[in-house]
């Protein structure tokens, strides 16, 4: 276990210290250089461009926006908030769907030109720093053979999809993102430098809790896996189903994911009134097992495509998503453990889903080594129990449709609270939910001492974070 905290806010020397500690970070690829660190103002040039988050559907009104390109940046950054009185959130990628990276009224440090990483060539430890992207990580690694299991779309930032969890196609092989992390550099309130590995209780809190809510961590490292050669790959679809079909769907495809092999992963998308359940693995000799596994559904839907065998760099491209920015209302609906906690409410979702176009629900496999002891024992990361995080999502092109869509999200959103499903991921916000702090987060009582020791006045205000 390390801590060195090797930098305080007040004093000026310090603030020399950490500016040679900074440029010495062992960084050797993706240093953005053309940008350049700006504090900017509501109404000066480059502001309203700044406030530009991945979702369009927000509007952002920070106080100040503060691109940082070193540690220097955001202990100047974080000066400047406590002089002005002002909170602090941070941006790294700008993907959180509620926008917490850039509340209103708050100083946003903006990392998201601090992308610089490289890979320890004997201990395949792999570090970065927060603003690198997940298309710049795959690339980078990818190339050398290495892989770090994360999610799939290409611009979602590695620094907060770490700190909330982080899951993809690999998760249920490896962990989450946030059980490959093996060391952080964070500043906190005071503008110390926290370098933390081993067992150290700040790690392990930014492992599932560490989102805006401690300080501004600088730095991961990771250890990663050896790439996989191939995704195998296949999808069965159907449409115009009724509520009473996809009740029988789902009850299916949970029966059938349950005994899935660790590389597997698969997705049920519900889009109006069509299915598509998708399915990977990433080694071959699962495919038989797999293939059993799927048969009862296989009887239910009208498409089963062929297995699909691409390279793995390749075929995890056509994972990378839309590029944004782009208007939508997404929100985790639930961390289930299974079927039961659905079936009383399954027509009633498959009806309110089908009722309104662009509304999509969606339901993700986890479990498998997510679940496994030592991962849950060095991490806040709450729900492990659950093998199933479902989701809702709302997309529209005609701003007309924004309020019919969002209202429509809503809607199944009290459904499912009525209906006791609680707990969610804390990466997948809704401001709605009642009791974030529960929803989200295990081990409350420990974030809290975390929050006292570090930002004891909430200077990093997160709108449902950790609360002293
Ligand atoms: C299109 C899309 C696809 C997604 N796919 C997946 C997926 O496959 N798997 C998955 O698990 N999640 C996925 N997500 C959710 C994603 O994990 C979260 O949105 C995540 O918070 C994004 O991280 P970011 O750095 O891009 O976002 P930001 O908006 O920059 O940050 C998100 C949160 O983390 C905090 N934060 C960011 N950086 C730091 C830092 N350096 N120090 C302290 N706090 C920080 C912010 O304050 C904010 O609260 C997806 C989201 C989108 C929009």
């Amino acid at each position: 276990m390390k801590d060195v905290a090797t930098s305080h806010l007040p004093s000026r020397r310090r603030f020399l210290q950490l500016g040679s500690a900074a440029l010495l970070m062992p960084f050797s690829q993706g240093q953005t250089v053309a940008a350049k660190p700006s504090l900017l103002l509501p109404g000066s040039d480059g502001y309203r461009q700044a406030c530009t988050l991945f979702n369009s559907r927000l509007k952002p009104k920070p106080a100040a926006v503060k691109s940082c390109l070193t540690e220097d940046d955001v202990i100047s950054g974080i000066k400047w908030a406590r002089e002005n009185k002002k909170t602090i959130s941070i941006k790294s990628g700008g993907h959180c769907f509620e926008g917490y990276c850039m509340a209103d009224d708050s100083l946003s440090l903006d990392l998201s030109n601090m992308n610089a990483m490289s890979l320890d060539a004997a201990s395949n430890v792999f570090t970065v720093a927060p603003g690198a992207k997940l298309r710049q990580i795959n690339d980078f690694l990818l190339a050398k053979g290495r892989v770090l299991p994360a999610g799939s779309c290409a611009g979602v930032g590695i620094g907060g999809l770490t700190l909330g969890g982080g899951y993809g196609l690999l998760s249920r092989q490896y962990g989450l993102t946030c059980d490959q992390l093996v060391g952080i550099r964070m500043i906190d309130a005071e503008g110390n430098v926290h370098e933390c590995e081993g067992e150290h209780p700040l790690l392990k809190a930014c492992r599932g809790g560490g989102n805006g809510n401690f300080g501004v961590i600088t730095q991961f490292r990771f250890r990663t896996q050896k790439a996989p050669t191939n995704l195998y790959h296949r999808r069965f679809k159907t449409s115009d189903l009724t509520p009473a079909k996809v009740k029988n769907l789902l009850e299916t495809w949970f029966t059938a994911t349950k005994e899935l092999p660790r590389d597997a992963f698969s997705a049920f998308v519900l889009n109006g009134k069509s299915l598509t359940i998708l399915l990977t693995h990433t080694d071959l000799k699962s495919q038989a097992r797999i293939t059993a596994l799927m048969k009862p559904l296989e009887k239910l839907v009208t498409t089963t495509t062929r297995y699909h065998a691409p390279l793995y760099p390749a075929a995890i491209k056509t994972y990378y998503g839309r590029s944004g920015p782009l208007p939508f209302k997404n929100a985790c609906a639930g961390m289930l453990e299974g079927f039961d906690e659905l079936k009383d409410i399954a027509e009633a979702l498959a009806q309110q889903v089908a009722a309104t176009s662009g509304v999509i629900w969606q339901c993700n496999t986890l479990g498998g080594a997510i679940q496994d002891p030592a991962h849950a024992a060095a991490s806040v990361f709450a729900h492990r129990a659950c093998g199933y995080m479902a989701e809702i999502q709302g997309y529209w092109d005609d701003p007309a449709r924004e309020a019919r869509v969002v209202n429509a999200v809503d809607a199944i959103q009290t459904l499912l609270a009525q209906h006791g499903i609680k707990r969610h991921y804390c990466n997948y916000p809704d401001r709605n939910f009642a009791n974030p702090q529960n929803a989200y987060f295990g081990a409350v009582d420990f974030l809290q001492t975390i929050k006292r020791r570090y930002d004891p006045a909430d200077l990093f205000h997160h709108p449902q974070g950790i609360r002293v």
